[in-house]
């Protein structure tokens, strides 16, 4: 069994007064929700000061981004150990809106995913096509070179620590959803693509969250799928009790 993970990205937004409130309201619901890993992203400024409010809770934090080398002349860049050392998780690498706006390669997604694996960091690892992709039929062929590219070189023990996130671009901040069809697709041919670069064992153990407009009205149908375990969550995990409610749907599931 998989345990669902569900995960909020915050993005650029909160302050940390606005960042402590968040949480705090999180917290109230889930401090010790145990059936699913909740996570939250604060934006770097804020993840001392959420670290502190959810220290005594199940609730685990994540950062948005890292940089792939452990120091050096980065300006502006914050490293895979400078995370741990403020209790960071997990992080987010290869989201579409840094693929998009500062060029992010699998390449560079890559070099991430290993170096967060190497400092005890779990990635969340993000693909997806954009809607021109999946109109002219390219899904499978984008979400699998982006699969093998940003997961090269992983080996089986790895992977179990990383988590996959399959966001289409064209869902992302939009409203649309993908249907929990198109999205179970996806799901099983990315976990296809790893039993060929791995093993069937290590597709079957790791987890993949969709996202892409998730929210509590349609957070069960997709999270009922069989291959989808859970949600990485934009703008409806700005808002605590829209959060909350999908992290329910997620643990309805699992108790179902
Ligand atoms: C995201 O940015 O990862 C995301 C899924 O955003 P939203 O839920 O707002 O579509």
């Amino acid at each position: 069994m998989r345990k669902p993970i569900v995960a909020g990205n915050w993005k650029m937004n909160k302050n940390i007064a606005e960042a402590i409130d968040l949480v705090e309201a999180i917290k109230c619901d889930l401090a010790q929700t145990r059936e699913v890993e909740v996570v939250v992203c604060p934006p770097f400024t804020a993840l001392k000061a959420c670290s502190d409010a959810i220290s005594d809770t199940e609730i685990r934090l994540g950062a948005q981004n890292m940089h792939w080398e452990k120091n050096g002349a980065y300006t502006g860049e914050i490293s895979a150990e400078m995370l741990r050392e403020l209790f960071c998780h997990y992080v987010i690498v290869g989201h579409s809106e840094r693929r998009e706006y500062f060029k992010e390669t699998d390449e560079i997604v890559n070099r991430k995913a290993k170096a967060a694996l190497a400092a005890n960091l779990r990635p969340i690892v993000c693909v997806g096509e954009t809607l021109e992709q999946r109109e002219s039929g390219q899904t499978e062929e984008v979400v699998t070179s982006q699969v093998k590219g940003s997961l090269a070189d992983i080996g089986a023990e790895s992977m179990k620590s990383l988590i996959i996130a399959y966001e289409p671009v064209w869902a992302i901040g939009t409203g649309k959803t993908a249907t929990p069809e198109q999205a179970q697709e996806v799901h099983a041919l990315i976990r296809k693509v790893l039993a060929k670069m791995l093993n069937q064992d290590v597709a079957d153990g790791v987890r993949i969250q969709y996202g892409g407009s998730m929210k509590p009205s349609n957070a069960a149908e997709l999270l009922s799928k069989p291959d989808i375990d859970g949600g990485l969550i934009g703008g409806a995990a700005l808002e605590a009790s829209s959060f909350v409610d999908i992290v329910r749907a997620a643990k309805e599931v699992v108790e179902a």
